[in-house]
């Protein structure tokens, strides 16, 4: 099978090396902005795989470069791991192409001062009544493109989105009649040292969480300042941690594809000396994502701090410490009241030693490489624009265990007030 993966950071690096362990994958294109990285890592895997991987540079924010790379290699599917502005773009490519694709996050403008964007997203905001700059209608749109074409798209198959979707669908086949509440819990206990590093890329990153709040609760989204909403947990393998409500795109799905539930939150674990130093680059407008004049030439305040911080694919060597990632639920089953925890605990420095990356990557990575060989194998056979809770949950929970991120179920956990 013919895989072409987009871009070459953190998360590709563990999605690919992922791939090399899997036989489905025969050949693999890894194309991206710079040609070396690519190169650099395809020179790591030849060794450890029967894979052929070969290399190429694409703009993936170019149609016209991206549909002529895939005529030329003619993959079976398309995995984006380059930046969520790509993602229409590389949708695109593949409705023209006939390649079926496959995402970490959902669709985001990098402009958000273009006035045609911005008319579409004032529009939703008081309709949907969140401010996210992120939402899947964008992508949902592309709906009866990919039925029509015989294609799938896969969305948000990282592990949040991703495995958290996949463990809601589990925990509604297995466990409950109907889940009527779901709180995703996010907790990175790992430490890289520096006074201020991202985990992953630190535009996405810091646009996200200096963002408003949200949730889902009675039918409607409730909003909220950002980090306004704190609770403390006390998560297994990690201990005791701060974590505050965000608004996370996989609500949004979920709100959809579960039936009769009543509240959906997302939280995240955030150290103190990291909320500091984000508000303070907020305070002083290195979070812009709007161009100014410097010294005669354009520069936009949060690009230029990106190549300040440390490089998040540089962080594997220094990271220690584990991530916890999981869904509490809470429901009926045979009109009984039940709660379970479904979640993995994941090792920065086991990560690292496997793949060169740290727990971040890796529990992102290995979920892109698991949806995308759901979708390449036609386990996940529909064609159309799905979400990963919308399939059967059970052969991607077992490739979950096969491929280093095993979970567990907690029938009597502690829950979040
Ligand atoms: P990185 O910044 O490390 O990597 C992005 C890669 O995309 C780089 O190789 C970059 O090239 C390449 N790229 C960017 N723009 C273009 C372009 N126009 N054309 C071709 N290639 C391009 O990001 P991460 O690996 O940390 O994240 C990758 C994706 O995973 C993001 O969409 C992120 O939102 C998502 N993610 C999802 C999570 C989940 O749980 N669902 C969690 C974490 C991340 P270059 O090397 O030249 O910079």
């Amino acid at each position: 099978m013919k895989l072409m993966v987009i871009g070459c950071g953190g998360v590709a690096t563990v999605a690919i090396y992922k791939c090399c362990e899997n036989p489905l994958f025969t050949e693999i294109l890894i194309a991206s902005r710079t040609v070396s990285k690519c190169e650099a890592l395809a020179e790591r895997l030849r060794p450890m795989t029967k894979a052929v991987i070969t290399t190429a540079r694409v703009d993936a924010d170019s149609l016209e470069s991206l549909t002529a790379l895939m005529n030329e290699f003619g993959p079976h599917t398309v995995l984006n791991v380059a930046l969520p502005y790509q993602d229409l773009t590389i949708m695109d490519a593949c409705l023209a192409c006939g390649a079926n694709y496959v995402d970490t996050a959902n669709y985001e403008a990098e402009d958000t001062d273009d006035p045609e964007w911005r008319a579409v997203y004032e529009k939703r905001c008081r309709e949907k009544g969140f401010t996210a700059y992120f939402d899947y209608s964008w992508q949902w749109a592309y709906d009866e493109r990919f039925k029509a074409s015989g294609l799938t798209a896969l969305l948000g198959t990282g592990f949040d989105p991703g495995v958290t979707q996949v463990y809601s669908a589990y925990a509604l086949k297995h466990y409950f009649d109907e889940i009527h509440y779901i709180d995703i819990l996010d907790c990175n206990g790992g430490d890289h040292g520096y006074p201020f590093a991202t985990n992953f890329n630190p535009e996405i990153n810091l646009r996200e969480v200096s963002a408003n709040g949200s949730y889902w609760e009675d039918g409607h989204w409730v909003e909220t300042k950002p980090m306004e909403i704190k609770r403390e947990y006390n998560f297994a393998g990690v201990g005791m941690k701060d974590m505050y409500l965000l608004h996370h795109e996989e609500i949004e799905s979920l709100a959809k594809n579960i039936p009769g539930i009543k509240r959906i939150r997302f939280f995240m674990t955030f150290g103190q000396s990291y909320l500091t130093h984000m508000k303070c680059l907020e305070n002083v407008g290195m979070l812009g994502t709007t161009p100014v004049m410097f010294e005669g030439r354009e520069i936009v305040p949060i690009k230029f701090l990106k190549a300040l911080l440390p490089d998040p694919a540089s962080l594997g060597p220094r990271t220690v410490g584990k991530t916890n990632i999981g869904c509490i639920f809470t429901g009926v089953k045979d009109g009984k009241e039940r709660t379970i925890y479904i979640y993995n605990v994941c090792d920065h420095q086991e990560c690292y030693r496997e793949t060169g990356a740290q727990a971040v990557s890796y529990t992102t990575g290995v979920p892109a490489m698991i949806g995308t060989a759901m979708v390449a194998s036609g386990t996940w056979a529909e064609k159309g624009v799905f979400n990963v809770e919308e399939f059967d949950p059970d052969p991607y929970m077992d490739m979950l265990n096969k491929y280093g991120l095993p979970w567990v179920v907690d029938e009597n956990p502690v829950t979040v007030e």
